[in-house]
């Protein structure tokens, strides 16, 4: 009995020990369960992703253009591309069917604003203005609500970034290839510039209501791809984010998910975007 006793409490004992080893690890275990990969931690401005695979996000903004945005539609349709459309609210106020068009074919809608404005020199009510009337133009045309944001310029403050993430849900979406489409320098050297600039997890800025830019799309899409290069929507291609390798832990200010410099435009608002 007595030897019985003896190897019950020895028993419970170790039934007490893990259970007290358990309680004090699981949160540790929990919280490094949720946490998201290094370098994506409160991140919600992204100028590019960090992948393993050699996939890169097309991105086209201030369209839709009546002219220009159906013939791109049907380029990216032969290579089987998808892309993203950062949309211009009064845009697709005008042209709801050929955003309807890139939504049907797999491409993803952004906001890109009603007008086009700065937004860091905007109060919050008149950007809240911007982007709930460009929300509504985009769900009315396509059924459902826009979840990225790319503000014209990548003109926008840590502020403003912040609320909007918090109001709107949205990610805020910039960029790390700029061929300077909008200068018009011509399609070869458009072709050129983002031949050059594109990196594994780029994000591609282009805006597909410059004539030019269409023009270098067919030779432009043939060299990438020529290149091992596989294109997704930017959503996807976030969805892919791996860790970084950097062991630079990721600042709270962090802005961007690569350890590649970008042009920084939250900085110095450019005329792109
Ligand atoms: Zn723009």
């Amino acid at each position: 009995m007595l030897v019985f006793r003896f190897y019950f409490i020895c028993f419970a004992g170790l039934i007490a020990t893990l259970a007290f080893a358990t309680g004090n690890g699981s949160p540790r275990q929990s919280s490094e369960k949720h946490e998201p990969p290094s370098g994506t931690k409160d991140s919600i401005t992204f100028s590019s992703v960090h992948v393993d695979e050699p996939y890169i996000a097309l991105t086209f903004d201030d369209g839709p253009s009546a002219k220009l945005t159906p013939k791109l539609l049907d380029l990216l349709a032969t290579h089987h591309i998808k892309a993203t459309f950062f949309v211009i609210g009064e845009n697709v106020a005008e042209h709801p069917e050929i955003v309807a068009r890139a939504a049907r074919e797999g491409h993803e809608i952004g906001n890109h604003s009603w007008s086009h404005p700065y937004f860091a020199r905007m109060s919050d009510d008149n950007v809240r203005s911007q982007l709930r009337r460009t929300d509504d133009a985009i769900r009315s045309a396509i059924g459902i609500r826009p979840t990225l944001l790319r503000p014209p310029y990548g003109s926008i403050t840590a502020r403003e970034k912040r609320w909007i993430h918090d109001e709107f849900g949205y990610r805020i979406i910039l960029w790390d290839v700029d061929p300077y489409d909008w200068k018009r320098p011509g399609p070869a050297v458009v072709r050129n510039r983002i031949l050059k600039e594109t990196l594994r997890g780029s994000i591609i800025l282009s805006h597909d209501i410059h004539p030019g830019t269409i023009e270098a799309m067919p030779s432009t899409l043939d060299a990438l791809e020529a290149k091992g290069f596989k294109f997704v929507t930017v959503s996807e291609l976030l969805r892919m984010a791996t860790p970084q390798p950097s062991h630079t832990p990721p600042s709270s200010e962090s802005i961007s998910t690569s350890a590649t410099p970008s042009p920084a435009p939250t900085q110095q608002p450019s005329p792109s975007g």
